[in-house]
């Protein structure tokens, strides 16, 4: 059997030599992607060893090749990047037709991978599964639309997209990261929330022009920002009509603009990771291989929230701020928010409660090991300045 594998890190090219010695198959090692792909070409492999973080690109872009080109040869898939990410990963690759043999954390590959190698026997090709049914976009009357929409272009193009911040605490009050909530500023000075905006960004094809010009925003405010000191930046992605590739792209512009100044954490509905799981599993995997972190914003509302998070690679929990509301109303509510706060601690997860308002609320949380808190009682949605001057020094 010949193993082809593709890691840039050369370390591994000895241990896997080691191990496919051992059991009598030939390794083709490469560091490259170019020169792999060249490779499997001319010399069709019987398996496939394929790490996910590469550098340059990730292990994602050449399983779409693999499922491209039609090549549905078996695949095991290796990361260093934990549990959460291979799971999504070998998800993506199955769903594209691929086969995959295993997924291996490289923390334990020495136990993990030799058994998988010593069950290797080609497989026959598998066809790939049917593509799913696109969502059609919402039904609105098309004049309204598209008069909304081109004043909303305009806008956009005149630049008056503008990023507001809330700011996100610890138990102390201390600043750690803040979220980025979009607002349209208007000529005569008024200021449009996001629910005027967004739904209509979405439906008329824009949210990407929108995100765009946002992210440009943030990175025009640098060095602003670098002076607060922030752990995480968050911004909110919409996933309808989800460009995976150009979404990709744009989080990747940011991460290295703002690199040195605090990190990227990228919010994802879950209602929306429905629409086409493949695309949001594909759009999460590839933004954690970046470095972004990955929250579920909105938790408890929707009615996939367990299943979105069993599919997708998230690092964080936004509690949705309705549960936060019914703290108080019944016994039940304070026992669900402290179960939901047991699994987050069990699947390691990072959490937020959001729409904190009142003192009580506060402390309730924080007693029951809630770190970081979001809501008015802190500062609603403000320009940078503003956040700055509340906020400075206090980290
Ligand atoms: P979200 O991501 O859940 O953002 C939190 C929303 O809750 C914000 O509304 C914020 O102003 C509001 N909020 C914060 N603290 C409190 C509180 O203590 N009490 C109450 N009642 N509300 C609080 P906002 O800014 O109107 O945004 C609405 C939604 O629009 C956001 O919900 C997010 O899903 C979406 N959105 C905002 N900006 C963007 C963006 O740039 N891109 C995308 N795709 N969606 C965005
Ligand atoms: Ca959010
Ligand atoms: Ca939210």
């Amino acid at each position: 059997m010949n193993l082809t594998c593709l890691d840039d890190d050369p370390r591994m090219e000895r241990t896997l030599r080691r191990f496919a010695g051992r059991l009598g198959h030939g390794l083709r090692y490469h560091a490259t992607a170019a020169a792999f792909k060249e490779d499997v070409l001319s010399h069709p492999p019987g398996l496939v060893l394929l790490d996910l973080e590469l550098g340059q690109e990730t292990g994602l872009e050449v399983v779409k090749w693999l499922a491209d080109k039609g090549i549905h040869v078996p695949l095991v898939l290796l990361s260093g990047q934990g549990d959460a990410l291979l799971d999504t990963a070998r998800r993506i690759a199955s769903a594209s037709g691929l086969s995959v043999r295993g997924a291996v954390n490289k923390a334990s590959m020495v136990r993990d991978l030799p058994p998988l190698l010593a069950r290797v026997t080609p497989l026959p090709p598998r066809a790939p599964p049917a593509k799913p049914v696109s969502r059609a976009p919402p039904a609105k009357p098309a004049s309204r639309a598209a008069l909304d929409g081109e004043r909303l272009a305009e806008h956009i193009c005149e630049g008056r997209i503008e990023p507001f911040f809330q700011p996100i605490v610890a138990c102390d009050g201390s600043l750690k990261d803040a979220e980025v909530l979009t607002r349209l500023r208007l000529p005569d000075g008024t200021v449009l929330g996001a629910p005027q905006i967004i739904p209509l960004a979405e439906s008329t094809g824009l949210i990407l022009s929108l995100t765009e010009a946002l992210f440009k925003r943030l990175l025009a405010a640098k060095a602003e920002l670098s002076e607060l000191s922030l752990a995480h930046l968050s911004v909110n992605l919409s996933v309808a009509q989800l460009d995976v590739a150009l979404t990709t792209a744009l989080v990747r512009q940011l991460l290295e603009g703002l690199a040195g100044c605090c990190e990227v954490r990228v919010e994802l509905t879950e209602s929306a990771s429905l629409a086409d799981s493949q695309s949001v599993r594909e759009l999460g995997a590839q933004l954690r291989l970046l470095g972004a972190s990955l929250a579920m914003d909105d938790f408890g509302i929707g009615y996939s929230s367990i299943r979105a998070l069993a599919e997708l690679p998230y690092d964080t929990l936004k509690i949705d701020l309705s549960f936060v509301a019914e703290l108080f109303d019944s016994n039940k509510a304070e026992r669900l928010l402290a179960a939901i706060l047991a699994m987050c601690d069990s699947l390691e997860l990072k959490v937020v409660a959001e729409g904190v308002e009142t003192e009580a609320q506060r402390r309730w949380l924080c007693g029951a090991g809630v770190d970081r808190l979001q809501g008015y009682l802190f500062g609603a949605p403000m320009p940078l300045a503003d956040l700055t001057r509340k906020f400075r020094g206090s980290g």
